[in-house]
């Protein structure tokens, strides 16, 4: 199913997103995984693309085996970084060939080191003129965009940031994926934000569960979310027990998503890191089975 065909009133869609393995072994538990969660019937499985274009042509290949094997819409990501318009288009229709019906459209980030994000000489600048192209040379794709409720690293303001996701959405976006988050309340402000700014198209809050102390850092420094002290606290205080990690991880992640389907959100988008167990257990208690 197109993304444009979801979060239509009265349903409420589930999402999750993988990354490419980068190795074979990585491959077969990451299939392992998505046995696991297919099971719950997912609207699609997203497959990110990797930075600086590192995972070009596996991201269709893993979604296109997503498609065919596991019988499961995928959506593509796709960014900007280190391509031509031309090179864009060309992946586009690969994509396309592939049986891929949907786009992640991203910027992408500046490489490491780099502070501003420099496009590729004839290609693009940001995430709305790859809406823009996508719109025009495959008009029946779905179209999903990023959205920050805790506003992106590099905007200067609040404001700034929701009037460039409005030119996403503008041209041709179908629904917003959030940068995870952990405090509600920033998802619930930027939501009405984007309302009063004029922005209509279904809002996804993303979602990442986090079951080890020792990834909490890099996770906030990479998507400069907010961590909540309470469950910092909490997991540092078992670091040397994994299980209760997971435990405290898995029940925080049930009771953010639960307030947030109470909110009427239409659909949650799960970062799954290529694992199922924490997923299995938010969506069993969500009331979300297996088929
Ligand atoms: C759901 C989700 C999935 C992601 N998947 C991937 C992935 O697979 N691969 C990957 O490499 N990265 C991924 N990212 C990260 C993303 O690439 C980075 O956050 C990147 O820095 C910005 O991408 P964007 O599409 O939001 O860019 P944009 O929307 O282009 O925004 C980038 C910055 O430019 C500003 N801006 C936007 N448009 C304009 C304009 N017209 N004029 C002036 N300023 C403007 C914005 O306010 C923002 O500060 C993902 C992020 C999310 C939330």
């Amino acid at each position: 199913m197109r993304i444009s065909e979801l979060y239509r009133s009265g349903t409420f869609d589930l999402s999750v997103e993988i990354f490419p393995p980068k190795n074979e072994s990585g491959d077969a538990e990451l299939f392992r995984t998505l046995e696991e969660l297919i099971r719950y019937q997912p609207a699609f499985v997203s497959c990110t693309y990797g930075a600086g274009g590192s995972t070009s042509k596996r991201t269709i290949e893993l979604c296109e085996t997503i498609q065919n094997q596991l019988h499961t819409t995928a959506t593509a990501h796709f960014t900007c970084v280190a391509s031509t318009r031309d090179q864009l288009v060309d992946w586009l229709q690969s994509a396309s060939d592939a049986g891929i019906n949907n786009i992640m459209a991203l910027r992408g980030d500046p490489p490491k080191g780099q502070e501003t994000f420099v496009p590729a000489d004839g290609g693009l600048k940001y995430a709305n003129e790859l809406v823009a192209l996508i719109r025009e040379h495959f008009p029946q794709m779905g179209i999903g965009v990023a959205g920050y409720p805790e506003v992106h690293p590099e905007s200067p303001d609040a404001e700034t940031d929701l009037a460039n996701l409005k030119r996403k959405v503008d041209a041709g976006a179908n629904a917003v994926y959030t940068q995870l988050f952990f405090n509600n309340t920033h998802f619930h402000n930027f939501r009405e934000r984007c309302v009063q700014a004029g922005i209509t198209c279904p809002i996804i809050p993303g979602i990442m569960p986090i079951t080890e102390f020792r990834r909490i850092q890099r996770i906030s420094s990479m998507c400069n979310s907010e961590f909540p002290v309470e469950l910092t606290e909490k997991l540092e205080a078992v670091q040397e027990d994994l299980e209760a990690q997971f435990e405290i991880g898995v029940d925080f992640a049930i009771r953010q998503c639960q307030e947030l389907i109470d909110d009427g959100v239409p659909g949650i988008h799960f970062y799954a890191l290529n694992r199922s167990p924490a997923c299995k257990r938010i969506f069993e208690a969500l009331g979300f089975h297996e088929a």
